[in-house]
């Protein structure tokens, strides 16, 4: 009789928790602007198809990939400029995949493949303020004999972040279908997924246009819940998201101020993250500055959600 309660019990006591939030109570969002799941497209080797079948595909849609580039190598000496052209979208963020894709047998070898790239990608974005994170690829089908450490150190000289580990159709998903499941299990799980290409319609590992084509069809119809982006974006939300701190400075019907940091270095680690803070019921819509940077929030069911930058100044709501 007792153990039927006990449910109920639990449930009326969680609940009243959440009723009786404070104001200024504050959460760092799983995803940025409080998406269900996120999800990264790669295409690896700078494939001419990729330019030809993908580029313009993701900029008609507004869809973000990351392109894995060999930079030293005929492929590439053949279609430079046209990369250089590409890199200026928004949505095509360039990577390293190193300079040769040919391997290396001992540490040594390592620091002028990751560096050599890295020059060459470094090139293509002139206006930004160096260094700044960039994601690597390792290379497949070729010999890579590093320790785990030395490739550790390398990567963190170079200023790269080492990719999740390779997964893409036609290798690991042999169907369209197989392909389209990996968004339902992000959306599924609420984790991040991904899927790495490399020919697209042409080339070598080819994945047929149609199967890519309805990859980004689904993506679209998801777009709402799915947070799409760039693989270094997402290793900044999610270092910065799980060594933060927020803490409530100061609370009352007229303001909140918050303290927000994290763990990580704040120049190559910049993404803004995204917030909820309980406010006062009375409060329609709030102004959120931080430092030179004011935006409105939106408030529902009294939370505010806005993106705030850890380290910088302490963010001030108001009414
Ligand atoms: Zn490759």
């Amino acid at each position: 009789m007792i153990r039927c309660f006990l449910p109920i019990l639990a449930l009326l006591l969680a609940s009243s928790i959440a009723a009786s939030a404070a104001d200024g109570e504050t959460q760092v969002l799983k995803w940025k602007d409080g998406k269900k799941a996120c999800f990264l497209l790669g295409f690896d080797d700078s494939a001419p198809s990729q330019l030809k079948n993908v580029v313009p595909e993701l900029e008609k849609r507004k869809i973000v990939g990351t392109f894995y580039l060999v930079t030293g190598n005929g492929v590439w000496a053949g279609t430079k400029a046209k990369w250089e052209e590409a890199a200026k979208s928004p949505y095509i963020v360039v990577a390293n995949h190193t300079f040769t894709h040919k391997g290396v047998e001992n540490a040594e070898g390592v620091e002028p493949e990751l560096a050599k790239c890295n020059e060459v990608l470094y090139a293509l974005h002139p206006e930004r303020k160096q260094p700044y994170l960039m994601a690597w690829g390792k290379p497949g089908g070729v010999p890579w004999i590093v320790s785990k450490d030395e490739m550790k150190a390398a990567l963190e000289r170079n200023h790269l972040i080492e990719r999740p580990p390779f997964a893409g159709p036609p290798i690991n998903y042999k169907t369209q279908e197989a392909t389209l499941a990996v968004v339902d299990q992000a959306l599924a799980k609420g984790e991040m997924g991904y899927l790495v290409f490399h020919g697209v319609g042409g080339d070598w590992l080819v994945t047929p246009v149609e199967w890519f084509t309805a990859l980004l069809d689904k993506l679209e119809q998801h777009r709402d819940e799915l947070w799409i982006t760039d693989c270094a974006s997402w290793k900044k939300y999610t270092s910065e998201r799980d060594t933060a701190e927020v803490k409530v400075v100061e609370s009352n019907k007229n303001h909140i101020r918050l303290s927000l940091t994290d763990k990580m270095d704040p120049a190559l680690y910049d993404e803004p993250l995204t917030l909820s803070t309980k406010v006062p019921g009375n409060w329609k819509s709030c102004s959120v500055t931080q430092g030179q940077t004011k935006t409105t929030a939106a408030i529902h069911d009294g939370v505010a959600q806005y993106a705030a930058v850890p380290g910088a100044s302490d963010i001030v709501l108001q009414p």
